[in-house]
């Protein structure tokens, strides 16, 4: 990975003349030493996963431990009769998340961003947009290359694991993909993308990593939510002009240094957190006891 931190790719936008995704383009056909055209269709590719992945979902699937599914189709319906105190985009945006969460837990097709448990974050932010926005294909592939430029410097300079750095790493990351990729598709310039990035993280840094009976199920699925409605409110704020006090590099630097001090518990071993709540215990020896039977 040559790209090793937000600043660097600063310096080669202004150095290059290029944009935030040109940088990140660039970055991937010299590393896997790809042609431009190759790199593109390998990014078209994804967009379509995650499309489909969308199209696919129906509400009517459960995970095998039956503790979530349909709820996307829920909010959908909420939102159709027109009780959303959201409404419009930011509603749509919840249902995706969650459906593509969803998706997720019940073994379906979907495209990890960075992570499988943080997968419905970036498609909750981009999906939605293309119904309320023209958007070319070629722009929606330009905010991917950001998203995937942030996700590249954030796992190289900190973590994108839940079972290293925590939630923060996992659903922070993806918010913070998400939040950059926003601001490119407004036309944001690529210091409000660095804002932008740096307050999705900002406003999630501590999140503990805690599924209850280990499944990437509960709280996953409705931390999705928050990552993604958090992506859209970073991203206003930053193409607003709001600016975040702590540059975006020591941010993420932060980030990792709390991700390496938290305790083991908070880290995926289903020790802490909402893992440990009464409830939490219950539905582990549950699930144990139902996997035994069969
Ligand atoms: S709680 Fe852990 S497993 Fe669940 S989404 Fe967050 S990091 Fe991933």
């Amino acid at each position: 990975m040559a790209l090793a931190s937000m600043s660097e790719i600063f310096e080669r936008m202004a150095r290059n003349g290029q944009e935030f995704w040109e940088v990140v383009l660039a970055d991937d056909m010299d590393e896997r030493q790809v042609s431009r055209e190759a790199s593109m269709a390998k990014m078209l590719t994804t967009w379509q996963a995650m499309q489909d992945a969308a199209d696919s979902y129906t509400g009517r699937k459960r995970s095998v431990s039956g503790l979530v599914g349909g709820d996307g189709m829920k909010m959908r319906q909420y939102t159709f009769r027109g009780c959303a105190m959201t409404g419009g985009y930011v509603s749509e945006v919840i249902a995706e998340a969650l459906s593509m969460a969803e998706s997720n837990a019940c073994m379906r097709r979907i495209v990890a961003a960075p992570t499988a448990g943080a997968c419905g974050v970036l498609p909750a932010v981009l999906l939605p947009l293309c119904k309320y926005e023209e958007l070319t294909q070629h722009q929606l592939l330009e905010a991917l290359y950001v998203a995937a430029g942030i996700g590249s410097i954030i796992a190289y300079k900190a973590s994108i694991a839940g079972a290293s750095g925590g939630c923060q790493a996992e659903i922070g990351t993806a918010s913070a993909m998400a939040a950059g990729a926003l601001v490119a598709l407004r036309g944001g310039e690529g210091e409000q993308i660095g804002h932008a990035v740096a307050m999705a993280l900002k406003n999630l840094m501590g999140l503990v990593c805690d599924p209850v009976a280990g499944l990437v199920e509960v709280p996953c699925v409705k931390r999705n939510v928050i990552g993604a409605v958090n992506a859209v409110s970073a991203a206003d704020m930053a193409l607003a002009g709001i600016e975040s006090r702590i540059p975006v590099d020591e941010v993420i630097d932060a980030m990792g240094e709390v991700g390496r001090r938290m305790p083991v518990e908070f880290r995926e071993t289903a020790l802490g957190g909402l893992a440990a709540t009464p409830t939490g215990e219950r539905l582990k020896r549950e699930l144990t006891a139902k996997r035994e039977k069969q």
